[in-house]
């Protein structure tokens, strides 16, 4: 099954079945997956940072670059 990796330092969004690599973070040093939620039909942005994410169940908030939450709106 496929997922959302978001990295919280760089913001790249990638569907993987299982963590990227690490390495080459455009923000330097190592990427900081997190495993947003697994691939499916809805979509939601974050009112804060921008991020889409294609989801098949509610993304979890915590690990926004900045620190804090994501604020998931299903549009
Ligand atoms: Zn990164
Ligand atoms: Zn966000």
């Amino acid at each position: 099954m496929l997922k959302n990796y978001f990295c919280s330092k760089c913001r790249t969004l990638v569907e993987r079945e299982s963590q990227p690599v690490s390495n080459n973070c455009l923000g330097k040093g190592m990427h900081q997956w997190v495993n947003i939620a697994p691939v499916g039909d809805k979509t939601y942005q974050c009112g804060k940072c921008g991020v889409m994410v294609n989801v098949n169940a509610s993304p979890i908030s915590n690990n926004r670059p900045e620190g804090g939450a994501h604020r998931w709106q299903r549009i």
